[in-house]
């Protein structure tokens, strides 16, 4: 009976899979040719992340790939999106939904202080990537949206919200930059020095960023949209890159094992 469940979960799950375009294909200036504008901006996690990076010395292409694969865990929604595997994992893949919730998505539930260290892992984590070669950028960006969602996923009083129902009953609310700018600058502070390469960056552009988004009124979505496009514009060059081809480079079974390992190393910062 479950495996008839599953299977019809399966079965129109890929029917909605197949008329649903990932926004990367619209919304991502490092996946469109360079005379097309994006619709509109992607702020807290793709252009935040593409921004920060910049910033703290990355190269245009590496700051590409992390943007793009960080913000793979919402676009290619039906296999690492919350709300989405929500619905199917529920169908006998209670790990998986557990990973992707409760490691990509930080809705792990628990205090302030189960907040402060889930931040202090990743950010630990990132930064340990950036300072060795040759790690892949799709864990590095999948990290990323990690730390992001383990700020934004908080509710009003720090307390993250848990796995089961998410940020259901607040609605995009807490993803929302200009809803809470205060918040927003703790994560790009912490991304910036997870990131940061001492000899290329730039933290004289990177207070002038912080700058604009303090300048913006604390509500106004669209004001502190406008501050981060206004600071992605500062770099002239923008690398494309083969994004449908990286999209299929992802494969569930290497990201649910690679989810394995990062919660296996939660709580261990401090630890030498
Ligand atoms: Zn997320």
């Amino acid at each position: 009976m479950t495996y008839l469940f599953r299977m019809a979960a399966l079965a129109s799950l890929t029917a909605l899979a197949a008329c649903s375009t990932p926004g990367y294909r619209s919304l991502n200036p490092n996946c469109l040719e360079a005379h097309v504008q994006p619709k509109y901006q992607r702020d807290g996690h793709q252009d935040t992340t593409y921004m920060v990076a910049r910033l703290a010395g990355h190269s245009s292409e590496d700051a590409a790939l992390l943007a793009f694969f960080n913000q793979a865990a919402d676009d290619l929604a039906m296999r690492y999106a919350a709300p989405q595997v929500s619905v199917w994992g529920t169908f006998g893949a209670w790990g998986y939904r557990h990973r992707i919730n409760a490691v990509l998505h930080s809705l792990h539930g628990g205090d302030q202080a189960v907040v402060a260290q889930r931040r202090l892992d990743l950010a630990n984590m990132i930064e340990a990537r950036n300072r060795s070669e040759g790690q892949a950028s799709w864990q590095t960006g999948f990290l990323i949206h990690a730390l992001g969602d383990s700020y934004a996923h908080t509710d009003p009083v720090g307390h993250a919200y848990g796995e089961t129902y998410g940020h259901l009953f607040d609605g995009h609310a807490p993803d929302l930059v200009g809803n809470r700018p205060g918040l927003y600058l703790d994560y790009v502070d912490a991304l910036f020095d997870a990131l940061e390469l001492d000899t290329a960056s730039d933290r004289e552009a990177f207070s002038r960023f912080k700058t604009l988004i303090r300048n913006a009124p604390e509500g106004d979505i669209a004001a502190h949209r406008a501050a981060i496009t206004e600071m992605r514009d500062y770099y002239p060059d923008t690398a494309r890159l083969e994004c449908d081809a990286l999209a299929a480079s992802l494969s569930m079974r290497e990201v649910s094992r690679f989810l394995r390992d990062v919660e296996a190393g939660f709580g261990r910062s401090g630890e030498s």
